[in-house]
């Protein structure tokens, strides 16, 4: 008599902190709700930051294995290639360690399900070679997926550029989105970006089913016309909110969480790009104008300009990025404002007391971080599918605000410092912070034992247990 062995699942990631964050997650509530077992692959792109690394090796090492394919070569690409580009690019040549990895892999093990990332499409050909369930996962809301069925009418139907749609897009149940606030790489259809998302929205419909990092409550309208049964539309699975769970032990290297515990309830702005978003020179300076004049508590991840804004800057000696601030604005700000290196605990501020709201790029991941711990937003979206996310915060949901950018996109600081002001000690900041609240209940209510994106996970996760073949 011996056990039967744990059903195995192999999840395939992109290499961003925003996709390998939810994915792991995920990944540990296969293993540790539904006794499976899984490998978490990355097809590799540039070396790994630590921030990455350290999420890996946080995983329990006992029924997940990680790891990293053969780099692949890019050196054909222009410098210029988009990031859908490269990282679709990667995905693509890495095929053949993938099926070496599966070669491996299956020969000891039951694989029921291949789970990829949303720009990984072309691996779910290996998953059909090795008769394995091809799912994908999208870590991003149910609007952006809509867009995502969607791209291959609109690349139909309208010949133009997106930018010059005459009247704002209408996703079924989502807030009417205008064409310059589309999905980032669809917005210029020569770029081969462009032709990559067109390539991977058309290859949606190869999967058995795709698991979404949203809950029924924050999107309703949009859910409910995901749900629809259509032909040729795989089965959609709300399973959010997966985030990085609350590390116990405080790692507070800068010390912003000391800082933290010394400033009143409900009094910091907690401010920060996600991973890799930059501003450029002039838009930084007026964001530390702006957060100066409006005299409220701020905590800021600082990243330098980037390169295009202004290029004598950058080819000066220092990169430290406090270098680019006015003058004189660490000692003026001192009192009121905590200045950040670049990366920061941002789960640990969240769940900080003392944050009491959260200017930000509006990142899917830190969309949902700040659900999840009830804090209101200013929504400064820059690039990806953050316009979009911004729009369903501030149109639909109405948990965030969105300072006003001039016609050349540039937000002023009295803008900037009029929002701060609303959102932290405002009238309106406070019936945001009372709406988010309310998410966070809901946030809370659908991962409990009963709750929605519980019950979509076990029922995605039976199925591939009725997978039965034998080895
Ligand atoms: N993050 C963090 N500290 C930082 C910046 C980012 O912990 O200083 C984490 C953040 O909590 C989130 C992820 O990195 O989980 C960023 O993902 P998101 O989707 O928000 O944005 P992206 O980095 O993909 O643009």
């Amino acid at each position: 008599h011996h056990q039967t062995p744990r059903p195995h699942i192999v999840i395939l990631s992109t290499a961003g902190m925003g996709h390998v964050i939810p994915l792991t997650e995920l990944a540990k509530q296969l293993v540790l709700l539904h006794n499976f077992s899984i490998t978490f692959i990355i097809p590799p792109f540039g070396s790994p930051s630590t921030a990455m690394i350290s999420v890996l090796d946080d995983l329990p090492p006992e029924n997940i294995n990680y790891t990293f394919l053969r780099p692949v070569n890019l050196d054909d690409q222009p410098k210029d290639a988009r990031v859908e580009t490269l990282i679709a690019l990667t995905v693509s040549r890495s095929l053949p360690y993938l099926r070496e990895e599966f070669k491996i892999i299956t020969a000891t093990k039951r694989v029921v399900a291949l789970i990829v990332d949303l720009f990984a499409t072309d691996a779910l050909d290996v998953a059909k070679e090795f008769d394995v369930s091809p799912y994908i996962v999208f870590p991003s809301s149910a609007m952006s997926l809509l867009l995502f069925f969607d791209i291959p009418n609109l690349h139909e139907s309208y010949s133009g550029e997106f930018r010059d749609l005459p009247e704002p897009l209408q996703l079924p149940g989502c807030a009417p989105c205008p064409g310059p606030e589309l999905l980032y790489a669809i917005q210029d259809k020569k770029n081969d970006a462009y032709t990559w998302i067109l390539h991977h929205s058309k290859r949606y419909n190869l999967a058995d089913g795709i698991l979404l990092n949203s809950f029924i409550d924050l999107e309703q309208g949009a859910m409910r016309a995901l749900m629809k049964e259509e032909p040729g539309k795989p089965p959609v699975y709300p399973v959010g909110p997966l985030i990085q769970r609350h590390l116990t032990n405080r790692v507070d290297e800068s010390g912003c969480l000391k800082w933290l515990d010394k400033q009143p309830r409900g009094s910091v702005l907690f401010v920060s790009f996600g991973s890799g978003g930059t501003l450029s020179y002039e838009q930084l300076i007026e964001l530390a104008y702006g957060l100066e004049m409006s005299g409220q508590r701020f905590l800021w991840v600082v990243r330098g300009p980037n390169a295009t804004a202004k290029g004598t800057y950058l080819s000066h000696s220092s990169n430290d990025p406090f270098d680019f601030l006015p003058d004189g604005y660490l000692d003026r700000t001192k009192g009121s404002g905590l200045l950040v290196h670049s990366w920061a605990p941002q789960i640990q501020i969240l769940s900080h007391g003392s944050t009491g709201g959260f200017l930000s790029h509006c990142g899917w991941n830190s969309t949902l971080e700040s659900i999840v711990y009830g804090v209101p937003m200013i929504a400064w979206p820059l690039f990806a599918e953050q316009k979009m996310n911004a729009i369903m915060l501030v149109e639909d949901v109405r948990v965030a605000l969105r300072p006003r950018a001039n016609e050349n996109g540039f937000i002023g600081r009295e803008e900037i410092a009029w929002v701060v002001r609303i959102l932290i000690e405002g009238e309106e900041g406070k019936s945001l912070g009372n709406k988010m609240r309310e998410l966070k209940e809901a946030a809370a209510t659908v991962l409990r034992e009963n709750g929605s994106s519980t019950k979509s996970l076990f029922d995605v996760a039976q199925k591939w247990k009725n997978n039965n073949k034998t080895i």
